[in-house]
């Protein structure tokens, strides 16, 4: 159970703290006076979150992504910090895009295209249909001010999330993709004691009222629940996939990673 649907995160020019609605406004005033300051070129600040379309989340990223960079590398970062479990196919679409109909007819196509190693025919013929980005495109030449991109990690078991180009800067980020803030941690509440943070969670019950727990309680979940044991165990991590398929936390800014931890 979610304790509390508060998001925050820090800013990581100014260390302080803002709500989810607040910080890319903040950000965005440190972002000006970069304007000033850095070489010449293209940037973007980025928002990264669940796709609304599923309804309103509390996680949250803060990219600013410079104009070089290429659609697979933030294809990547997505991977490494919230996505990746067993290296599923993704894919980035640009909705207005999207055309109706081809169907399974543009699919055989398509696996014929990647068969023989057409790849550009392939970027082509999925960009007409579906409207999908090419990876290989630079960041410049696909994302402007107010652009909207949906992102799919894994056809199966998906996770889609939403790109949302907030502003454009005429220089280079600091770097290729600066992770400016994320929400910290949620307090997910153990679902058994209803006191302490849930550090765990069994797959085998998962979502219904009692699938998250603490460390003390999942010791004793593992006595009634032989799967727990075996193998439905997974760790509460911060990202939306976050017990689905065999994700158990990302590679990167690991610190802000794992379970809410109580203040002390
Ligand atoms: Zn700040
Ligand atoms: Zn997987
Ligand atoms: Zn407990
Ligand atoms: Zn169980």
């Amino acid at each position: 159970m979610l304790q509390n649907s508060k998001s925050e995160g820090k800013c990581l020019f100014c260390g302080e703290t803002f709500v989810k609605s607040n910080i890319n406004r903040h950000i965005q005033s440190h972002l000006k006076q970069k304007a000033k300051e850095n070489v010449a070129g293209h940037s973007y600040l980025i928002k990264v979150e669940p796709n609304p379309k599923w309804g309103s989340s509390s996680y949250f990223l803060s990219l600013w992504v410079d104009g070089n960079t290429r659609m697979k590398d933030i294809d990547q970062f997505l991977r490494d910090i919230w996505l990746e479990c067993c290296w599923h196919m993704s894919a980035f679409t640009n909705p207005k895009n999207r055309r109706q109909g081809g169907g399974m007819w543009n699919f055989f196509t398509a696996q014929e295209l990647l068969a023989k190693g057409k790849t550009r025919e392939y970027e082509k013929l999925m960009e007409e249909t579906n409207g999908e980005v090419p990876k290989s495109r630079k960041v410049v030449n696909v994302l402007s001010k107010g652009l909207k991109l949906e992102y799919e990690y894994d056809f199966g078991s998906s996770t889609e999330l939403m790109l949302t180009v907030i502003e454009e800067y005429p220089v280079k980020a600091d770097e290729g993709i600066v992770l400016l803030s994320r929400n910290e941690p949620l307090e997910w509440l153990c679902d058994a004691c209803k006191k302490e943070p849930a550090t765990q969670l069994c797959t085998v019950h998962n979502w219904d009222e009692n699938s998250l727990f603490c460390d003390k309680c999942a010791k004793k979940h593992a006595k009634t629940c032989a799967d727990f044991e075996e193998y439905a165990s997974m760790p509460v991590v911060n990202s939306p996939r976050m017990g689905v398929c065999a994700y158990e936390g990302g590679t990167i800014d690991i610190e802000r990673d794992g379970a809410f931890v109580k203040q002390s």
